[in-house]
């Protein structure tokens, strides 16, 4: 049969190759790699842009970045995608706006002979989709829980139960319920043990979901929950899925005259950065994006020489098991931020 595949000539790029283990004829050096990305909902999707472009063209390949607009997201993006798979683009390395939908694209990517690469965020219920590289979600999720209860342990000595209140990210990133379920894993068993007391009573993702990750959707949804639960009730706790949301909810805080609060965080972003310093935010996530792009771009690189690229496991999509290369997501309170931070020259100074 091989022989035979070999004869008549067929590409050895098929359709439901979409467990990535298949080794292709590779492409060559000036190849075009195309990268869409999400809208700019936080700092670390900016950086990975400029990142990318250096570091496609540093590694020999064509470079087209795409970014997804807020307005019309959905389209945008599906249509940045196609664009590449026209231009002939040998691999998409793609941050999905909604990772539910972009299955036609990455089906037509893949036909055309392109590697599709889910970047951060996993494309959900397709088979085509050749790898994945991210930090470790479910882990991200499990870091901020157990921090929670760090910190209010730290701030709040002389209590034995807090009330807290829950956020999680935009219902269509997949990465959202990952991080929620990780944290959970940490926090429902202290709901249910009476420790933790959630006043609102909004412990459901659909209700704790902020859309497309608006820091203003968050701030909006604490004064709103501030106005409705804490009249008496003294608010100790929140679980945030990332900085800007931490800092939005930090606003609502303040606003509403309430005492300081613990808040959980995650990127890392410098306006977040005095703030875990001051002890305002109790933590943050450090994903160092400069690894991530480059584990992206080694994978693309290993795909041009023909390999299969490097993985550490899998993901389930829903459709199949996808190739996964997991980084490690480092924890960070001001205990250890000048450490964890040292090589890094935006984050370092701030923690001076
Ligand atoms: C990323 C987070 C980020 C969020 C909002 C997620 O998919 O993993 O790092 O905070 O998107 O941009």
């Amino acid at each position: 049969a091989v022989a035979l595949l070999a004869l008549s000539g067929c590409s050895s790029r098929s359709g439901d190759d979409a467990s990535g283990d298949g080794a292709s004829k590779g492409f060559e050096k000036g190849s075009l790699i195309g990268v869409a990305l999400p809208d700019k909902t936080s700092e670390n999707w900016v950086l990975a842009g400029d990142l990318f472009k250096s570091a496609i063209e540093e590694a020999g390949f064509k470079a087209d970045v795409q970014y997804a607009g807020q307005s019309t997201p959905v389209p945008d993006q599906q249509a940045q995608i196609s664009s590449m798979t026209t231009k002939g683009a040998k691999v998409i390395i793609i941050g999905a706006k909604d990772g539910g939908q972009l299955g036609t694209q990455v089906k037509d990517a893949q036909e055309a002979g392109a590697k599709v690469i889910a970047y951060d965020r996993i494309l959900t219920d397709t088979k085509n989709i050749d790898y994945y590289v991210a930090f470790d979600n479910f882990k991200v999720g499990q870091l901020q829980g157990q921090a929670l209860l760090d910190g209010l342990k730290a701030k709040f000595p002389d209590k034995k139960t807090y009330n807290i209140e829950l956020f999680s990210g935009d219902p269509g990133d997949a990465n959202a319920p990952v991080f929620f379920k990780g944290a959970m894993d940490i926090l429902q068993p202290k709901i249910d043990d009476g420790t933790l007391k959630v006043v609102s009573g909004q412990t459901d993702i659909k209700q704790t979901a902020t859309k497309d990750w608006l820091a203003q959707n968050a701030q909006n949804r604490m004064d709103t929950i501030l106005q409705g639960s804490y009249g008496s009730a003294e608010l100790d706790g929140v679980l945030s899925p990332n900085d800007t949301l931490a800092r939005a909810i930090l606003t609502s805080v303040k606003s509403a005259g309430k005492p300081a609060i613990v808040v959980t965080g995650q990127d890392s972003e410098a306006a977040s950065i005095p703030l875990i310093m001051s002890g305002e935010q109790y933590m943050t996530i450090y994903k160092d994006t400069r690894k991530l792009v480059k584990q992206a771009i080694d994978m693309a690189t290993e795909l041009s020489k023909g390999d299969k690229a490097t993985t550490t496991t899998t993901t389930d999509n829903g459709a199949v098991k996808v190739p996964t290369f997991y980084l490690d997501p480092i924890v960070v309170t001001k205990d250890n931020a000048a450490e964890v931070y040292k090589d890094d020259d935006k984050l370092a100074p701030l923690t001076k």
